[in-house]
């Protein structure tokens, strides 16, 4: 069935291996094959379909500009898409919230805000080391998997990665000890060999890392540190930002300001590439075309992001809709907690359960075939990660749930099972 990909697609490829079909369309939150399968989508393009796949009013924002022969590609030009697009970012998520941040429209992946902060950063400073916490995941290029923790992503690097102390995340430490106050004990220590700073960045919610959340009063007590010590506060938003905790930004319900902020994935709200950096104005400090590159804001993904900031962010609806959809995934999360002894994790709508080795792996196994896509997240894949669209209907989350649930008791009770053979056989 695969047989194109495997003769002519790299080894590389990852998704397709535990998800073997030819993906042919995609509406809301279900995603059908090219035999006509459906799928319920708890996956979301890994955090880029917050609103789901082809929501009709930016599938006709886009159909609309492209049959206009409006600008498709424009390098960084000013063109009527981009002045829309941040005319609505200032308008729909700035202002609103009180913030101030210039926009800088690096290459159009993840990955590429976070190079982008990263170099930002070392040149307002002038020091050029940026902490980072274990655990973290920024993205796959050198810069990016400086400061990330998998040590399998790290290897593929080819060489040292440095000029990144990493610190203890909240909750990293055993017996309750505050990772911050680590970190505060070596800034404070001039013989602490750890240079001070150019800057932190962090994840208010791991996603990639085992869906490791990280409390309002460590964030703040974080922006504290870094203030105190002049060392900049990146916060990268490019998973659980765009609504995915309840709020726009994952970082408003701990009320901090970071210095810069990385934003990707749903940004575009289609899955079309596009990403950003937020930067406060007095560190804007980038000489004209001194971080530049083809393909710097897209026109076609402008026009989604755009309609996707007017429709769901001109009000307080949405957010309070994801925060009931959050609570009822969070009824179904404790639940399944409990009954299969697993450790509930995660806030708003990216939850997930941390299971004994191998189990989540054979869960998104289970479910692939019963007809839902859910990934697994952590070093060692032990957590089951459940990412859905943010505008997944109440009916079709308990769906998918429920065959999540019954996958979950079918791999526990086949290990239950093996297990009890091979002890027996031991025995004998
Ligand atoms: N940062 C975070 C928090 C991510 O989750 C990801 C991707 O999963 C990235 C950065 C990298 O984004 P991209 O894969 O678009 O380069």
């Amino acid at each position: 069935m695969l047989e194109t990909f495997e003769r002519l697609e790299s080894e590389v490829r990852g998704y397709c291996r535990g998800w073997p079909t030819v993906f042919s369309t995609a509406r809301g939150a279900e995603i059908f094959d090219r035999g006509g399968r459906r799928y319920i989508d708890l996956f979301a393009g890994a955090g880029a379909l917050n609103y789901g796949h082809s929501h009709p009013l930016l599938k006709k924002a886009l159909l609309d500009y492209l049959g206009s022969d409006a600008i498709v590609h424009s390098l960084d030009m000013a063109t009527e898409a981009k002045e829309r697009f941040l005319l609505a970012l200032e308008a729909r998520v700035l202002r609103p919230r009180g913030l101030d941040y210039k926009v800088q429209f690096p290459g159009p992946t993840g990955t590429n805000s976070v190079e982008a902060a990263l170099k930002l950063a070392r040149k307002v400073t002038g020091r050029y080391t940026v902490a980072s916490f274990t655990n973290a995941f920024h993205g796959m290029t050198l810069g990016s998997l400086a400061v990330t923790g998998n040590s399998g992503k790290r290897a593929g690097a080819g060489l040292p990665l440095g000029h990144s102390p990493t610190l203890p995340f909240a909750g990293y430490m055993e017996g309750g000890t505050d990772s911050l106050d680590y970190f505060e004990s070596l800034l404070q220590d001039t013989s602490s060999g750890v240079d001070t700073p150019a800057a932190v960045i962090v994840e208010s919610v791991q996603a990639e890392g085992g869906v490791n959340v990280a409390s309002n009063r460590w964030l703040q007590r974080l922006r504290e540190l870094t203030e105190r010590w002049g060392v900049l506060l990146i916060v990268d938003d490019i998973q659980v930002g765009c609504g995915r905790t309840g709020r726009f930004f994952s970082f408003e319900e701990a009320g901090i300001e970071p210095d810069i902020v990385c934003l990707s994935k749903s940004l575009s709200g289609y899955g079309l590439p596009l990403s950003l950096v937020l930067i406060k104005p007095e560190h804007d400090a980038w000489n004209p075309g001194e971080h530049n590159g083809t393909f710097r804001g897209h026109n076609p993904a402008f026009v989604t992001a755009t309609a996707a900031l007017e429709h769901f962010w001109c009000d307080d609806a949405f957010s309070a809709q994801v925060r009931e959809r959050s609570r009822e995934l969070n009824t179904w999360i404790e639940a399944a907690a409990k009954r299969c002894d697993a450790r509930p994790k995660g806030r708003g709508m990216i939850q997930g359960l941390e299971l004994p080795y191998d189990v989540a792996a054979g869960v998104a196994r289970r479910a692939f075939a019963a007809g839902v896509l859910i990934e697994t997240s952590g070093a060692r894949d032990e957590v089951l990660k459940v990412l859905p669209p943010l505008t997944i209907e109440r009916e079709l989350l308990a769906e998918g749930l429920d065959i999540v649930g019954s996958c979950l008791e079918e791999e526990l009770r086949t290990r239950g099972a093996q297990r009890s053979v091979a002890e027996s056989s031991a025995s004998l």
